[in-house]
């Protein structure tokens, strides 16, 4: 599919999701960065953003929880282009019963080519970047031109 761009603002839209085993994890890189994420509009899967809020008076928008859909729930919102960025720990360690949605949702951050921090080091090279306050360009499928050669 040809590509087009996409322009994500300097206030992001940031995605937090962290699997059980890693939540203290997200937790503590969350404590961290609290004066660069306030800056930033900030979703989260159900558990994760509940906990992130309760624990650090971020102003987060919770989904609905990962296992109960929270992750094809993020999964849309990226392919809408609602998301510019996602910080998800998943678990390498141990089996989700929800494989397929966690699977789903790193494919279709990838098909829309936005960054992703899988870890704390990426994570701390993606905040520690001076992108992350800058307005910035992305290609993106240009699914209208697609669209418009098949009809
Ligand atoms: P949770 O979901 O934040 O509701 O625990 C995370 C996930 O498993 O994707």
């Amino acid at each position: 599919m040809e590509k087009t761009t996409r322009t994500m603002l300097a206030r992001k839209h940031v995605a937090l999701v962290a699997h059980d085993h890693y939540k203290k994890e997200l937790l503590h890189w969350t404590k961290e960065n609290l004066q660069k994420l306030e800056k930033h509009t900030l979703y989260a899967t159900g558990t994760t953003g509940h906990l992130l809020s309760r624990e650090t008076g971020l102003e987060i928008k919770s989904l609905i929880s990962g296992p109960m859909g929270g992750d094809q729930q993020l999964g849309a919102m990226i392919a809408e282009g609602k998301i510019d960025m996602m910080i998800f720990f998943w678990d390498p360690l141990n089996a989700a019963p929800h494989d397929p949605d966690v699977k789903a949702l790193l494919r279709i951050a990838s098909v829309w080519n936005i960054p992703v921090a899988t870890n704390r080091a990426t994570a701390r090279f993606l905040f520690d970047s001076s992108l992350i306050g800058e307005e910035v360009e992305i290609a993106i499928p240009d699914y209208e031109s697609y669209l418009a050669k098949r009809t």
